[in-house]
């Protein structure tokens, strides 16, 4: 069972001026197709190709290109619907918005604290908000690895649970427009976060 690329759920300059249109073409048509098709190689003939990615990732002994292809994979498909166009995201609610509070200490808290681990991934990797143990929790793990993986990436990341929004601070994600300014990216990217789409995986997580 191949895995496939997802559609965007916006047009490529949706999310202008934050994140531009050539970009968006190259990042999901190219690099993400790419992931997609380097995984059900790496997948192929394998005990692997009739289970869900969440269980490829879950795995302790997953190879190099599984690792990197299907947290490529996953990271990406999780990362395009977490955006729409800039202003139209609403702001965290409901129980979201309470735990932000009291497990994070406030949205501000948040955007700071996420803002730093973005900031400070040396080289390529993602900054995540995500569920742990009931409680949420950010982080950065490097290349594309993620929560899921824990298995395999360890403790030592403080990463685990189930991510429910990440960053790409991959400079294939930015440098058309910001080239070396990851910061200013990192910044603009609170105006297209879909916090609707936030709220319904966090209650998901939370089952
Ligand atoms: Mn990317």
């Amino acid at each position: 069972m191949a895995f496939s690329l997802p559609d965007l759920p916006y047009a490529h300059d949706a999310l202008e001026p934050v994140i531009d249109a050539k970009t968006m073409e190259i990042h999901h048509g190219k690099h993400h197709n790419a992931y997609v098709t380097n995984l059900n190689k790496a997948i192929e003939g394998t005990d692997l190709d009739n289970k869900s990615i969440e269980e490829i990732l879950g795995g302790t002994s997953i190879s190099g290109p599984v690792r990197n292809n299907g947290g490529g994979h996953f990271n990406h498909s999780l990362f395009w619907p977490s955006m729409t166009s800039p202003g139209s995201g609403g702001a965290p609610s409901g129980d979201l918005a309470a735990a932000i509070d009291s497990d994070l200490g406030g949205l501000d808290k948040l955007k700071e604290e996420f803002g730093k681990a973005a900031a400070t991934r040396f080289g390529s990797g993602w900054a995540w908000v995500c569920v742990l143990d009931g409680k949420l929790n950010i982080c950065s793990t490097a290349n594309q690895d993620n929560p899921l993986m824990k298995a395999a990436i360890g403790d030592a990341a403080g990463c685990g649970g189930t991510p429910i929004l990440g960053l790409d601070v991959w400079e294939h994600a930015y440098y058309l427009n910001y080239q070396n300014r990851r910061p200013d990216y990192i910044a603009a990217f609170w105006d297209v976060v879909n916090w609707g789409v936030v709220g319904e995986r966090y209650a998901a997580a939370k089952g």
